[in-house]
């Protein structure tokens, strides 16, 4: 491969440290796009609907994604990042059946909405395709969404270094099915020993991806930091193979008393308490690393029009309980008002040191 085959260059959003260059053949963008395609076709957008998008294009490799919703055959309509009253403006004069967001801003977007008079529920958007994080994959957290939307919520999964929306899930929201097969190449690893993890039904390690058809700077055995778990079992979709759900990052794995906790999941299990939750929580680790000894702070945030501090002490009680049950962790549980925490146009920080 030469140098003038390079048709564009990427770079990753660089979180955990300088940028990384991405360049692309045209082969290897007709490949990005064919995947993406196949991935958000998944959640079964079909031919001739409309999608709004609030990725921005810039310099990241969602940007090429953009051009999945062209292959589709879907009318795209891209409002960007971080411009709500346009996003929510598109959505009311262009009749969208579709739209695409982090799960983070479908539940900023949301709120904004609600606060407003605007009515999502009625609105035209049967179908909101969430990616760029974990969340649209949690059920308790899914069904705040799609109620909150009234739409059917189903998730995809990029990798910067590797390509953008690998991974699409279908209508069954059982797991995201492989769109790039064939382009990559899926294994999982215990990210502490780097041991290989077979792909068995329930199996759950960090994603690791090799490029299989790139011809510009192919990447080999890369680790995504993303911890996935993985379904085998066959799909009513008829879509065969591994099917991904991302329980977090690889870096947001905390060990308490030798269990694993990821934040997502207990954003999960607090979720299920909604209308008496507002959904926003935030987990505070009290020691540096991996492991920490119990009970971990958990900040949970009540819904907005509660707050009484009569109910607060055994509402607090029932998400420990619960968040014991489920995940198997002590955690202290501190509810504080609506608005406390901070709302993200973009991702949410569940966890802050
Ligand atoms: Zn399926």
């Amino acid at each position: 491969m030469t140098r003038d085959e390079i048709v564009r260059i990427y770079s990753t959003s660089g979180t955990t440290g300088t940028p990384s260059y991405i360049p692309l053949t045209a082969g290897d963008l007709e490949n990005w796009v064919t995947g993406s395609a196949r991935s958000y076709g998944a959640s079964g957008v079909t031919a001739g609907q409309r999608i709004v998008t609030t990725y921005n294009a810039g310099p990241f490799v969602a940007g090429a994604a953009l051009g999945a919703f062209e292959r589709l055959g879907l009318s795209h309509i891209p409002v960007g990042t971080g411009n709500t009253e346009r996003l929510i403006r598109a959505i009311e004069l262009l009749g969208p059946e579709a739209v695409t967001l982090t799960p983070s801003y479908a539940a900023y977007a949301a709120e904004w909405a609600e606060e407003r008079g605007v009515d999502l529920r009625s609105s035209s958007v049967e179908r909101v395709l969430v990616a760029g994080e974990p969340g649209g994959g949690e059920a308790g957290f899914r069904a705040h969404l799609e109620d909150a939307w009234g739409a059917r919520v189903t998730e995809a999964m990029g990798v910067g270094d590797i390509g953008p929306s690998l991974f699409g899930e279908c209508e069954d929201q059982q797991g995201m099915h492989l769109g790039a097969r064939g382009f990559v190449h899926v294994e999982l690893i215990d990210p502490l020993s780097c041991a290989a993890i077979g792909l068995r039904d329930g199996a759950s390690g960090e994603l690791v991806l090799t490029h299989l058809r790139h011809r510009a700077a192919p990447l080999l055995r890369f680790r995504t930091r993303d911890h996935v778990q993985v379904r085998m079992t066959s799909c009513g979709c008829g879509r065969t193979g591994p099917r991904l759900r991302c329980i977090g990052r690889t870096d947001d794995m905390l060990i308490v008393r030798g269990v694993n906790v990821f934040p997502a999941a207990i954003r999960d299990v607090v979720t299920a308490f909604a209308p008496e939750v507002s959904g926003h929580i935030l987990v505070r680790p009290l020691a540096p690393g991996v492991k920490q000894d119990p009970p971990l702070p958990v900040t949970v945030e009540l819904a907005r029009g509660t707050g009484g501090a009569g109910g607060s002490s055994s509402l607090a009680d029932a998400i420990r309980e619960r968040l014991r049950e489920v995940l198997v962790v002590q955690a202290q549980v501190d509810l504080v008002p609506w608005g406390s925490l901070q709302r993200s146009e973009y991702k949410s920080k569940l966890m802050e040191r």
